[in-house]
């Protein structure tokens, strides 16, 4: 009896567990980071915003002149059984499209047949429930996030070494995460969240060079819905050392407080009401029918 329980794989159409799932050595997903990928969460059975993270997988491979051979309907039902062939409640769902690889001897992308690959695994944190009643102590590093003109920041991608070096650099400095840069120290994004700052009734977050997180999307949304005003511009890390508070957005832990920058104290230093607030509203949100779909274990 194989074990389900560690996660689920979709893997040459078939379900497989997690640690049984395998793919080629030369496709160029693992070669050359030559891919797009989407990550959706299931919390208490129900599945966040899965037509949003669909639409931006199909958009990022369309960018990227990929294809797979199934709809959007058909992506929805396999994800849909890849989670319930793994019984988990609360899960980190991906899906990923990578360019396979091309005939022997060629280097030609028209080449490669394109692969589809998706996996379940029990939620992932960025912070955990308990390290969100602190805050995390986030690190402004001296890494520059690869520029937009370089790689397309609104495709889901594996270009992450600079955000990797960035979190070896926030551990080194005592810090639990880091925020990379543009070449003026402006924040872009962190290895798989957004930022925000509030200012009184004003939250501000980067306008370029980061991915659009659906996280970030729902935030603008809620607080838009809460009566404050959300700024979308250059936010330089002067800013958010001065801010009254600072937070991160994810998919692995939503709406996560920052209560330390480089070793100094933000606002209060614990987790501010905005901030609070906004993070209530987001798990609520995750109850509303029409953010998410129930998934059925039967
Ligand atoms: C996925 C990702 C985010 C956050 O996006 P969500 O859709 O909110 O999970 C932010 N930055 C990077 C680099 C990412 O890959």
């Amino acid at each position: 009896m194989s074990d389900f329980s560690q996660g689920t794989a979709y893997v040459n159409e078939q379900i497989v567990p997690i640690s049984d799932a395998k793919i080629s050595l030369l496709d160029w997903g693992f070669l050359h980071s030559d891919a797009t990928y989407d990550v959706v969460h299931v919390w208490k059975g129900r599945f966040f915003r899965l037509d949003d993270h669909i639409d931006r997988f199909f958009t990022g491979m369309e960018k990227l002149r990929m294809s797979i051979p199934h709809s959007r309907n058909d992506l929805r039902a396999i994800l849909v059984d890849c989670v319930r062939a793994s019984s988990l409640r609360e899960a980190y769902v991906e899906m990923i499209c990578t360019r396979g690889m091309p005939k022997p001897g060629s280097r030609d992308p028209r080449d490669c047949t394109n692969q589809f690959f998706a996996f379940v695994i029990p939620f992932v944190w960025i912070a955990n429930p308990e390290k969100q009643t602190t805050g995390l102590h986030l690190i402004v590093s001296r890494w520059q996030r690869i520029p937009p003109e370089s790689v397309d920041p609104t495709v889901k991608n594996y270009h992450w070494l600079d955000m990797a070096m960035g979190l070896f650099e926030a551990y080194d400095r005592g810090g639990e995460t880091a925020v990379v840069v543009d070449t003026q120290g402006n924040l872009i994004e962190g290895p798989g969240f957004n930022i925000f700052t509030v200012n009184g009734h004003t939250l501000t977050t980067p306008a370029c060079g980061m991915r659009e997180g659906i996280t970030r999307n729902t935030t603008i949304e809620l607080a838009t819905r809460h009566g404050y005003k959300v700024e979308q511009r250059r936010l330089h890390a002067d800013e958010a050392r001065a801010a009254d508070e600072v937070f991160i957005t994810s998919t692995a832990g939503g709406i996560m407080p920052v209560t330390k920058i480089d070793g100094q104290i933000v606002g209060a230093g614990a987790p501010g009401s905005v901030t609070r607030r906004l993070q209530e509203a987001y798990w609520v949100l995750h109850e509303d029918p029409d953010y998410t779909l129930q998934l059925d274990y039967a």
